[in-house]
Parts: structure tokens; C-alpha cells; sequence
């Protein structure tokens, strides 16, 4: 019998492996993508804000006709400390450009339609399989071996788009260490329905239109992470999320985290009513830049959650994997051209990226996720300190402005004395330059 092989193997029918999958059908490859889950998005977890641009690359007409829940009209950041928030935020009237910013999503909608552009592309989905290994041939990755009966599928390169904690990553030589856990972070979410009516008219956006909340501060309780809030068409999806190092540290547990943000009082009154439609939890990887496998071997490439591609402080993941999955694609486009599937073929992977925002922006922040590990303190103190000088200019009490200031000073030197302020301000700023 004459085995069956196809130019490429995708692994995950997440945002990276569904880029990946269409490009190199649109190109005319033979493709096949295995997806665990019983359909693409049945597992798949997210607060749920993807990025148009990036959607727009691969197809341009999405915004008609891919799942959207709402497109993001306001950005909202609350510091917070129990009983208050400094809020800070952006509004517009109308999404600038041809395609929206933001919009939210729910997965398990979202990745069953991405996944089905790849297929209408010519892309060959296998759902509800499980990729247990890599087959090796020849010194290079040839094929994977599935959990069915007579699983194995061989291919000239394998594109790993596993996800967060991806063993095949190892397998295939890519990733040689433990991932620590100050590099992983773990989310909870809820799903809780509302009327869309009622959405509306508590966040103060239109029909169709949505609203992001992101808290940091007291609700993660000095822990690296933050809340969220997003508003999807009928319903919101409110969660919280922090680095498993700290989870360690504080013995808090995610549940509890998530209970204490419902719970506090600037949050309660936006989810009064709501019903809890779904509870999921997630795995972020945010090791970053230093955490990252190497992203090419011989015949395999690996892209998104699976490589740490995820900037946290911008909120940003699917946008990156869907940019790393489109690019490895045309990576193997570029090498089936060549017949040359080589490590050496691929290396232009790692070129395209680095010349992209993916690597551009994870470097920048490559001492971020060290600097959040060791610091928790400075997610209490500095929410605290900005809460007490706001709240402290708007009492309006008689006293005098310039009192008011030296008054303030003097409270925020007493828990933070000047020589600590300004070398706290000189490591942030290295961090995030
Ligand atoms: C709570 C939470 C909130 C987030 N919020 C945002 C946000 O608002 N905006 C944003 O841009 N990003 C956000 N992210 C990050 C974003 O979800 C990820 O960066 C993005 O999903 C990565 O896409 P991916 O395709 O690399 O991986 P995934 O989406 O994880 O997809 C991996 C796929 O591989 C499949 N798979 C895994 N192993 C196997 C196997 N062995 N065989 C077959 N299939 C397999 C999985 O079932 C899955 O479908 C958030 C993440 C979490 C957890």
C-alpha cells in the first residue's frame, strides 16, 4: 500500500493553525489540520478580543461575514484599590479604518469559522484527533502520529499550533527546558448572559458596539495579572488571571480571585441580573521573548501559544498567532517551491517574524515578565498611591490646592520614601522602554 503523504501537516485549529492551514491551502498545497477538540473552538478559551488588521491580512472581507460579537468602541482601564478606581480610557464615535480594531469573540464560535475558511480553501480538517506524536524520518520531522487506528499522516513539514504547554514542542527538539511558572499565567473566566438591551445601555455603547474593561490593582491582590470585562452581544465575559508563580506564593486560588472581582462594588452593579451561561480556565504563556522554543527544525515550524507568543501587557495573543501561523505558512509555501524542507530552508520563518511586530514587541518586553515575577508589591502600592492623590484633589474640602499637594506628597512619601519611587520609575521604565 503506497502511504499517503501531504505537503503539510497543521497541529491545532486555534488562530495560529487556522492561519497557517489557509495560507498554505490558498497556495495551493495539500494540507491537512488535526484539531483535539471535537470541533475547532470546542476547548478553546479566550476574554475575548482579537484584532482586525491581522484577520484582514488573511481575509479581507471578514468583518462581514466572521462571528462578531461587538466591535470595541471604548477601551477602559481601572485601577483599582476595595472600594475605588482611577479610570482611564479611550472613546471613539465611529471604528477608524475599513475594518474594525477590536472586536470581541466567542471561540467556540470564532475557530469553527476560521477553521472552515481553511477548508474552503482546501484545507483537510480532521477534528476530534488527537496528534500524540511527531514521526521522525531521516533525521527530520516526517509525519505525526494520531490517537485513531491507522493515525499516522506523513508530510514533507509539520506546523505546531498545540497551544499553550505544547509537548510536541519537545518532541520535535524546539523546546529543551521546563517551562517555570513564573512564565506561565492561569485564567478564569465566566460567561454571563445579559440582554443586549441592558448591555447597551450599562456599558453606554449602541447596538452592535462594545466596551472592554481591564482592572488592575486590588482585584488581583498583589498578584502579576489583571480583570477583565468584555462585552459580547448577550453577554459579558468577566475574568481574572495571574502568573501560576504567584498563585504559588499567595496560595489564593483562581476561583477565589474570580469571586473577589465580581464582588467588588464598582463591578457588582454592571453584572446585577446576569446568569452564569459558562465557567472555562485557561493557560496563558507569558514568559515571552526569553521563554520562546527555537521556531524551526528540520520539516517542522512551530507559531502562537505554542511558541509564547503573547504580549500581556497589551492584551494581545490571537493577533500574534494568527500573524506567526499566516507567516510559517508561506514559509513552507516559499520551501515546497524549493523542495527543500530543511532547517536551513525554514530559517526564513525566523527572519519574517523578526521583521514583523511579532518579535519586534516581544523583544521590547523581553524584561517584563522577570521585572512582574519579582515585584507583586508594586501592584498594591502604586493602585493605592494614584487612588489616594486622585481622590484626595477631587475632595473638595477648603483647603487650598498647594496644601492639597503637600498633603499629598507627604502621604505618598510616607509609603513609598523618594529614593524608592524614583528607582521603581527608572526599573519600569527599562522594562518597557
Ligand atoms: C483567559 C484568556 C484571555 C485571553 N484574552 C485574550 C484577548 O483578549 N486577546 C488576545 O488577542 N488574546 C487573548 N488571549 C490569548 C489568546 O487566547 C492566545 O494567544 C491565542 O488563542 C493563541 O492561539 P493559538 O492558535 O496559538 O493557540 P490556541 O488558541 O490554544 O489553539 C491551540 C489549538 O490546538 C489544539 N491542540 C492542542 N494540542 C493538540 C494535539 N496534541 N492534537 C490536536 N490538537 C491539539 C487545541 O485544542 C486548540 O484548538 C487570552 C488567553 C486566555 C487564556
Amino acid at each position: 500500500m503506497t502511504e499517503e503523504k501531504f505537503d503539510a501537516i497543521v497541529v491545532g485549529a486555534g488562530p495560529a493553525g487556522s492561519a497557517a492551514a489557509y495560507t498554505m491551502a490558498k497556495a495551493g498545497l495539500s494540507v491537512v489540520l488535526i484539531e483535539r477538540g471535537e470541533y475547532p473552538g470546542a476547548k478553546n478559551v479566550m476574554g475575548g478580543v482579537m484584532y482586525g488588521r491581522m484577520l484582514a491580512d488573511l481575509i479581507p472581507t471578514f468583518a462581514a461575514e466572521a462571528p462578531i460579537e461587538r466591535v470595541i468602541m471604548e477601551e477602559r482601564l481601572w485601577i483599582t484599590t476595595d472600594d475605588s478606581a482611577v479610570i482611564l480610557g479611550h472613546k471613539t464615535a465611529a471604528p477608524h479604518g475599513e475594518v474594525p480594531n477590536a472586536f470581541t469573540v466567542l471561540r467556540a464560535k470564532f475557530d469553527r469559522w476560521f477553521a472552515s475558511k481553511a477548508e474552503q480553501a482546501g484545507a483537510f480538517l480532521i477534528p476530534a484527533t488527537v496528534v500524540e506524536d511527531l514521526i521522525m524520518r531521516d533525521g527530520k520531522v516526517g509525519g505525526v502520529r494520531t490517537g485513531r487506528p491507522d493515525g499516522d499522516l506523513y508530510a514533507d513539514a509539520v506546523v505546531l499550533c498545540d497551544g499553550v504547554h505544547s509537548f510536541l514542542a519537545k518532541k520535535a527538539g524546539l523546546q529543551t527546558r521546563e517551562i517555570a511558572p513564573h512564565e506561565v499565567a492561569l485564567a478564569v473566566k465566566e460567561i454571563i448572559t445579559l440582554p443586549p438591551d441592558l448591555i447597551q445601555e450599562r456599558f453606554n455603547v449602541g447596538e452592535g458596539e462594545g466596551v472592554t474593561i481591564e482592572l488592575y490593582g486590588a482585584v488581583t491582590q498583589e498578584m502579576g495579572g489583571y480583570g477583565f470585562i468584555y462585552t459580547n452581544r448577550d453577554s459579558l465575559s468577566v475574568g481574572v488571571g495571574a502568573l501560576i508563580s504567584h498563585f504559588m506564593r499567595t496560595k489564593v486560588t483562581p476561583n477565589e480571585l474570580l469571586e473577589r472581582l465580581k464582588q467588588h462594588p464598582l463591578v457588582q452593579p454592571l453584572l446585577a441580573g446576569g446568569q452564569v451561561a459558562e465557567y472555562l480556565a485557561h493557560a496563558i504563556p507569558e514568559g515571552g521573548y526569553r521563554a520562546m522554543p527555537r521556531l524551526y527544525g528540520h520539516g517542522v515550524l512551530i507559531a502562537g501559544d505554542a511558541a509564547m507568543m503573547v504580549n500581556g501587557l497589551h492584551r494581545e495573543g490571537s493577533n500574534l498567532a494568527m500573524t506567526a501561523g499566516r507567516l510559517a505558512g508561506e514559509t513552507v509555501v516559499e520551501a515546497k517551491g524549493r523542495n527543500d524542507f530543511s532547517a536551513t530552508s525554514l530559517a526564513s520563518y525566523r527572519r519574517r517574524l523578526e521583521e514583523s511586530f511579532v518579535l519586534k514587541d516581544l523583544k521590547k518586553y523581553q524584561h517584563l515578565p522577570e521585572f512582574v515575577d519579582r515585584h507583586p508589591e508594586l501592584l498594591r502600592i502604586y493602585p493605592g498611591l494614584v487612588n489616594l492623590a486622585i481622590h484626595e484633589m477631587l475632595t473638595v474640602d477648603g483647603m487650598p490646592k498647594r496644601d492639597k499637594q503637600r498633603k499629598i506628597w507627604k502621604a505618598v512619601t510616607a509609603r513609598r520614601p523618594l529614593w524608592r519611587l524614583i528607582t521603581d520609575a527608572y526599573r519600569a521604565w527599562k522594562v518597557i522602554r
